[in-house]
């Protein structure tokens, strides 16, 4: 109220560990795009018309609504009429703005125990972007959980690996331990398949982890930098992705959500 930062707040924030690191800033301010968004169609707490919005007024140019797909049903997931509804709901927002900003028709689709992705193919082909994650059955046998995701990031129709580890490393209940699989492997494929790695950057899944970054850029992949978010405000964890990036050197055009929306449907429909 009096135009100063109270004494407490400065110390700390002078004592904070997480201090964003030298071009995190850079790095947020090229950031244009979000690849993993969820409305009240399915887990979220907003329609689609609040999470567009946010998402324009941080500045982002477009945004994909990735909604869970039907077997996940403790989230609601979307069933394929639900889907398909949804799909008209995108586009019919889409054809009523004029500036630019475009939302695309996702899904986080679920990845079945073999690999296998949890959506009819009739509509997978209508989406833009699929992101394949892991929701069951994380504690997997090391070697089947390798084979699961090889094979689910080399569909042609996944676009991004989805918070690849599941971990959650809040203490307390909402720990997770993180799955166990053969990084390369699972790495190599997503760079020979065109397939994104997810960088996740909700506070409570930091994932991959730091290890597991370094073996996905050894291994040539690129990267997108997803907020997650279940709620407007969270489009915002961005930037703890971004931190991260940063923090492993990943030049900004190896980072998908800094590319224009023309740039990146190119890319995925290839
Ligand atoms: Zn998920
Ligand atoms: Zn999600």
């Amino acid at each position: 109220v009096d135009g100063r930062v109270p004494e407490y707040l400065a110390r700390l924030q002078d004592d904070d560990p997480t201090h964003p690191p030298e071009g995190a800033d850079d790095l947020v301010a090229a950031v244009v795009g979000d690849l993993h968004a969820h409305t009240e169609w399915s887990d979220g707490g907003s329609p689609i018309d609040e999470m567009a919005s946010a998402a324009q007024a941080m500045g982002h140019e477009w945004l994909a609504i990735t909604d869970h797909s039907p077997r996940l049903t403790v989230a609601n997931g979307l069933s394929a009429e639900r889907l398909a509804a949804q799909i008209e709901a995108i586009d019919e927002w889409n054809s009523r703005q004029a500036n630019g900003f475009r939302l695309f028709r996702g899904i986080e689709i679920d990845i079945l125990d073999d690999g296998a992705l949890d959506q009819s193919d009739e509509m997978i082909e209508r989406l833009d972007i699929v992101t394949a994650s892991v929701h069951s059955h994380l504690r997997m046998d090391h070697d089947a959980m390798t084979a699961r995701l090889v094979a689910a990031v080399s569909d042609p129709r996944v676009h991004v690996l989805g918070h690849c580890t599941g971990r959650r490393v809040l203490s307390g209940r909402g720990h997770r331990p993180p799955s166990t699989f053969d990084a390369r492997a699972v790495f190599e494929a997503c760079a020979a398949n065109d397939t994104i790695v997810e960088i996740n950057s909700r506070p409570e899944r930091v994932d991959p982890p730091d290890e597991l970054i370094e073996i996905a850029l050894e291994a040539g992949c690129l990267f997108a930098i997803d907020s997650d978010a279940h709620a407007p405000g969270q489009l915002e964890f961005k930037v703890l992705g971004a931190r991260r990036a940063v923090e492993h050197g990943i030049e900004p055009d190896r980072i998908v959500t800094t590319w224009s929306s023309d740039r990146l449907l190119e890319w995925t429909s290839r």
